[in-house]
C-alpha cells in the first residue's frame, strides 16, 4: 500500500510560496502507517496535472493532490482529476446548496465562478468543506482514490484530519497508531548523539530512532507503531528510559517542551525572575522569552557596543576577558532589572583569524554569583545569536534548581 502527494500551484514552482501542504499530509500518512512514496510538484497546467494524475494513479494506491479547486479560472485540478480518471465533470445540486450556505451565513453573495466548484468528477465522493467554499472530493478508481483536496492550509489540514484520515482508515483498514516522542538536547552535538545510541537507530526496529539537529540543539525522535496508542506508548517507554539514563540532563525537555520553558518553570519554582543583557546577540534572547507564554522574564536591554553597558550600570572597559565581561553584564542586568537572576551574551570579534570567527561568552547571575562560559563560532551572524540564546538559556536553566 503506497500513497503519494501532488501539489498544484504555479506560484510552489515560482519559488513564491512554499509547500508546507505536503509536509502536513506526510506526516498524517504516516500517523497512520500509509507509506508516503512520492511527493510532486505541478503547475496549474490542465495537461501537465492531469498527466502527473495518471502516473500517481499507475503507481499508488491512494493520490492526494492541494490546490487548484477554488473558483477561479486557473484552478484547473477538478478538470484534472476528470481527465485522468476518465470522468465528465457533473453539478451537485447539493454542493451548490453548500457553497450558498457558507456564503449567506457570512452575509456575502455567490458570484458566478463559485458555480464551477459545485462541479465535481461524475460519481465522485463529495467532501463537504464547512472552513471554507471550495468542497474536496474523492474519486474512487477500483480499490485506489484520488483525494483532492483545497489549497488554502487550514482548510487543507480540517478535511484531511476530519473526513480523508477517517475514511483511509475505513476503506484500507489501517489500525495502527503510531505514538511521538521527542526528546531535546542541548550540549553535545547530532553525531555524539547518534554514536551515544546507535543501537537504537538500526533499520527496521519498532520504535524507530532519529535525529534532527537545529542550531545549538538536537531533537531525538522515538516513533512506535503498535495495534492502538496504549500498545505504541508502552513500545516507547523503556526506549526513552534507557535514551534518558545514557544522556542525563543534557536533555532539556520532551514534546512541547522548550528551553525557555524549562527556565520560566525553573524561575517560577523559585520565586525569582529574570533580567537580561545582550550585547551581540540583537535581542534573539528575549525574543523567546517575549514570544511565548513563558513567566519570570523581568526585562532585558539590547546593547550595540560594550560603551552601552554604562547605562545598566556595568563599566566593561575596567573589566577584560570576554567571559568575565559576560557576568558583569549579567551581574548588571539582575541589579537594573531589581531581580536575583541576571543573564548575558557577549559578542567580541576576533579579527586576526581567518576564517572568521567570534568569540562569545554567555554568563549567568544567580544573586550575584556569576558563572560564565566562552566560545569560538563561525558562521553567519543569525546563526551564532541562535546558536548563542540556546547556550545561553541551557546555562541559566543549570543554574537554577529543578522544580519540585
Ligand atoms: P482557493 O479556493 O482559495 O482558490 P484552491 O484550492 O484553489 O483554494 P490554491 O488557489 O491553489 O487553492 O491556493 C490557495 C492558497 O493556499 C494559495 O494562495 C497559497 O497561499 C496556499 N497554498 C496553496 N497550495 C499550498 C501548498 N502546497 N502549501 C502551502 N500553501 C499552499
Ligand atoms: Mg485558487
Amino acid at each position: 500500500m503506497q500513497a503519494e502527494v501532488l501539489a498544484v500551484g504555479s506560484e510552489l514552482l515560482l519559488g513564491q510560496i512554499v509547500d508546507t501542504n505536503s509536509a502536513v499530509i506526510a506526516r498524517h500518512l504516516a500517523a497512520i502507517g500509509l507509506d508516503l512514496y512520492y511527493k510532486t510538484t505541478v503547475g496549474d497546467n490542465l495537461s501537465r496535472v492531469a498527466a502527473a494524475l495518471r502516473q500517481a494513479l499507475g503507481r499508488s494506491q491512494v493520490v492526494l493532490t492541494t490546490g487548484g479547486i477554488g473558483p477561479t479560472a486557473d484552478d484547473i485540478t477538478r478538470e484534472a482529476v476528470a481527465a485522468a480518471t476518465d470522468r465528465e465533470l457533473v453539478f451537485s445540486d447539493h454542493l451548490m446548496a453548500q457553497i450558498e450556505a457558507f456564503f449567506a451565513a457570512r452575509g456575502g453573495q455567490v458570484s458566478p465562478s463559485n458555480r464551477r466548484q459545485a462541479f465535481i468528477p461524475a460519481g465522485a465522493i463529495a467532501v463537504e468543506n464547512p472552513v471554507g467554499t471550495a468542497p474536496a472530493f474523492i474519486v474512487e478508481v477500483g480499490d485506489r482514490c484520488v483525494i483532492t483536496l483545497p489549497g488554502v492550509p487550514r482548510e487543507m489540514e480540517y478535511l484531511l484530519v476530519n473526513r480523508v484520515i477517517p475514511y483511509l482508515r475505513g476503506r484500507y483498514g489501517f489500525k495502527g497508531e503510531i505514538r511521538l516522542r521527542v526528546l531535546k538536547i542541548v550540549g553535545l552535538g547530532e553525531s555524539r548523539v547518534g554514536e551515544l545510541i546507535a543501537d537504537f537507530m538500526e533499520k527496521g526496529r519498532n520504535p524507530t530512532v532519529g535525529t534532527l539537529a537545529h542550531l545549538g540543539q538536537v531533537d531525538l525522535r522515538i516513533a512506535a507503531k503498535g495495534a492502538d496508542a496504549a500498545e505504541a506508548e508502552a513500545l516507547i517507554a523503556p526506549v526513552e528510559a534507557e535514551i534518558r539514563r545514557r544522556l542525563g540532563d543534557l536533555i532539556f525537555g520532551a514534546d512541547a517542551d522548550t528551553l525557555e520553558s524549562q527556565v520560566s518553570a525553573r524561575l517560577n519554582a523559585l520565586g525569582a525572575r529574570l533580567g537580561l543583557a545582550e550585547l551581540g546577540s540583537g535581542g534573539v534572547v528575549g525574543e523567546r522569552f517575549a514570544a511565548g507564554v513563558a513567566g519570570g522574564f523581568a526585562g532585558g536591554v539590547i546593547l550595540a557596543e560594550p560603551s552601552g553597558a554604562a547605562r545598566i550600570g556595568a563599566d566593561l572597559g575596567a573589566v577584560l576577558g570576554a567571559e568575565d565581561r559576560a557576568r558583569a553584564l549579567a551581574r548588571a542586568a539582575a541589579l537594573w532589572a531589581g531581580v536575583r537572576v541576571g543573564a548575558a551574551t557577549y559578542f567580541e570579534d576576533v579579527p586576526t583569524v581567518a576564517p572568521p570567527v567570534t568569540l562569545v561568552a554567555i554568563a549567568v547571575s544567580v544573586d550575584g554569583q556569576a558563572d560564565a562560559r566562552a566560545y569560538r563560532f563561525g558562521g553567519d551572524l543569525p546563526s551564532m545569536r541562535i546558536r548563542a540564546a540556546t547556550f545561553l538559556l541551557d546555562l541559566v536553566r543549570r543554574s537554577l534548581p529543578a522544580p519540585r
